[in-house]
């Protein structure tokens, strides 16, 4: 069980029940979810919940590197809890975007023409693991 209070307070966020069950919505769903997805997730149980909540905690717990916050892919944020550098992979069929696991640092900190290299990213399109099964 993680201690999502304690990861706020580590961060110097200000603990609320809202930011504790955005943060816990993205730990257990590793959907990749946009900020209107976790919305309509959370709206049902937290009637008081307003979009601009959802946004500004996104936003936040981005800027202290909680989350992880993707533009890749499609003209959309998506958010994750995931800070450790993996692989982005992006099913053209149902739009799922799995992460694999591999490291890749192989670039970090080289020059490349005069540039340092602080992270790169790595986004793989193609067809899924279950929907290459369910074609066969
Ligand atoms: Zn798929
Ligand atoms: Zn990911």
């Amino acid at each position: 069980m993680i201690d999502f209070k304690k990861i706020l307070k580590e961060h110097g966020i200000p603990l609320s029940l809202q930011r504790i069950k955005i943060l816990e919505y993205l730990h257990n769903f590793k959907t990749h979810p946009t900020a209107d997805m976790i919305y309509q997730a959370l709206i049902e149980e937290m009637p008081m919940l307003s979009k601009t909540t959802v946004y500004n905690t996104l936003k936040t717990f981005t800027e202290k590197g909680i989350l992880t916050a993707l533009s890749i892919f499609e003209n959309e944020v998506r958010y994750e809890y995931n800070t450790v550098p993996h692989i982005h992979f992006k099913c053209v069929k149902c739009n799922k975007i799995y992460d694999i696991s591999k490291t890749y640092d192989c670039l970090k900190n080289e020059e490349l023409e005069g540039h340092k290299v602080l992270e790169h990213h790595i986004n793989l399109k193609g067809i899924c693991k279950s929907c290459r099964d369910s074609e066969e």
